[in-house]
């Protein structure tokens, strides 16, 4: 069956503008779709990036507090803590620190080899450091001799 006039005003008939109305919302729905799964991606970078920050600050933010002090505070007495010149009380807050700040006992670590205390010889003699006999029979490590030197 041929189109007939009557067929083509009938598919004229649509309502001008219409198609386009049409096309405008599927656009709009895949539009909406398109934000939806933006929002998503989005929200789940964010996400990420929340958990990562929160991993990378308990793990290495310069101001972690841990054992009730932050590491710049640790830093601070950081030479004193090698030194043994700190209270009992501030050696005990910076044990707890350095225990669960990685980045502050490699400081100190690194502290401990580099700044070694200079501690007269005759000083070490005159205070021994340990009870164990053992113990004087190897060299004494840096700490050592900061512990010695604070008796
Ligand atoms: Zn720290």
């Amino acid at each position: 069956m041929k189109p007939t006039k009557n067929d083509q005003s009938e598919w004229a008939a649509c309502q001008p503008g219409e198609v386009d109305q049409l096309v405008n919302r599927m656009r709009s729905t895949s539009r909406r779709q398109q934000v939806r799964e933006l929002a998503i991606i989005t929200t789940a970078s964010l996400l990420f990036v929340a958990a990562g920050l929160t991993w990378y600050g308990v793990g290495s933010r310069s101001n972690s507090e841990f054992g009730g002090m932050v590491c710049a505070e640790v830093m601070e007495v950081a030479r004193q803590y090698v030194l043994n010149d700190l209270t009992a009380e501030q050696t005990k807050q910076v044990d707890a620190h350095l225990a669960h700040c990685k980045d502050c006992a490699t400081k100190i670590e690194n502290m401990r080899q580099n700044e070694g205390p200079s501690i007269p010889e005759e000083v070490l003699r005159e205070k021994p450091t340990f009870d164990n006999p053992l113990a004087d029979q190897r060299p004494l490590e840096p700490f050592e001799i900061a512990l010695a030197a604070s008796y």
